[in-house]
């Protein structure tokens, strides 16, 4: 049957019923608003179908919904919902109606079963119309949560913060190489302006490879201090830098923190609660827009970029000086 016949007015699906019973099957019914459709949905459903020859599904209406459960309530709208449940196989009709209960319909279709959630039980509403003609109630118990306590769960959850990821020498101060000592630090133009306007809305990140540090050419101390340094005259502009995360690795040490590796962007993500999907990283190198990339975030190259790049070195966005960024990111 094609999943636009199997949702019916009523009309017709008495049609149908008096059809169906003329050649002996046996009907369930299932009443519900099928908001948000979740795999408990999924069981009750089987269940349902598993009672009888012919499962309906009395589906309430967008107007029943609001009026019973409030105006956030329906999420899918019942356009939707009735084409989902009509698209499963286990369910033969869909009828959509608009009182708050389903007494109308259910007494018109008189059904053999009458399956309810353990949520509303054998005191439902429906019990003792099911009596008059020898119709019976099974109530299904389901482990799984409701939609009501899956959008509880989700409405507790901290939501997760934006953050934009610097890479540090050429970005943020002048690229000397290997640089390790708090007097050569200097200052990109407009850092400190845009990372201020920037750290409103997003939590800021240094994320720096310091491979010299594999390489005996200078200490983590000595990094510290340059950092600390950093942090300090960003501290003075009234900028809060979260975290400085540095791989103290060289390539031959297979680590994964180093950049394009995204190792560094996972932690932190996990230890601040940051939604990568919704974060940039900004970088001078094309391991830095990889390390993005592989973490499913935005990314921007400052500089000049080859012609052909790969598209998983290939940024969302380019600039030529670190104000521009606030072109891109708002
Ligand atoms: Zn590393």
């Amino acid at each position: 049957m094609l999943i636009s016949n199997k949702i019916v007015p009523l009309k017709k699906l008495l049609q149908e019923v008096t059809r169906l019973r003329k050649n002996k099957k046996s009907i369930v019914v299932l009443s519900g608003s099928f908001d948000m459709f979740h795999s408990g949905h999924l069981g009750l459903i089987k269940a349902a179908k598993n009672k009888g020859d012919i499962l309906i599904v009395l589906l309430n209406s967008d107007a029943s919904i609001r009026s019973y459960k409030g105006n956030g309530r329906p999420i899918i709208l019942e356009k939707d919902r009735a084409e989902l449940l009509a698209a499963l196989i286990y369910v033969d009709y869909v009828c959509i109606f608009d009182e708050l209960t389903c007494i109308l319909p259910l007494t018109r279709i008189k059904p053999d079963i009458f399956v309810n959630g353990s949520d509303w039980g054998k005191l439902s509403i429906e019990t003792d119309f099911l009596k008059e003609w020898g119709g019976k109630i099974k109530i299904h118990k389901s482990l799984s949560e409701t939609t009501s306590s899956i959008l509880e769960r989700v409405n507790n959850e901290k939501p997760a913060s934006q953050a934009i990821f610097f890479d540090r020498d050429g970005v943020l101060i002048k690229d000397t190489g290997y640089l390790h000592k708090v007097g050569d630090v200097v200052f990109l133009d407009g850092v400190f302006e845009t990372l201020k306007k920037l750290g409103e809305k997003y939590k800021l990140f240094v994320i720096t490879n310091q491979s010299g540090i594999a390489r005996g050419m200078y200490s983590n101390a000595a990094v510290k201090a340059v950092h600390a340094h950093i942090d300090r005259e960003c501290k003075k502009k009234g900028i809060t830098i979260t975290e400085f995360l540095v791989c103290p690795h060289q390539d031959e040490d297979g680590c994964e923190c180093r950049k394009p590796k995204n190792g560094l962007l996972l932690e932190a993500a996990k230890k601040y609660n940051i939604a990568l999907g919704k974060s940039w990283i900004v970088g001078d190198k094309l391991t830095d827009i990889e390390a993005g990339k592989t973490s499913n975030m935005r990314t921007i190259f400052m500089g000049k970029l080859e012609k052909h790049v790969h598209s998983i070195r290939s940024p969302h966005v380019v600039v030529t000086s670190f104000k521009e960024i606030l072109n891109s990111i708002q």
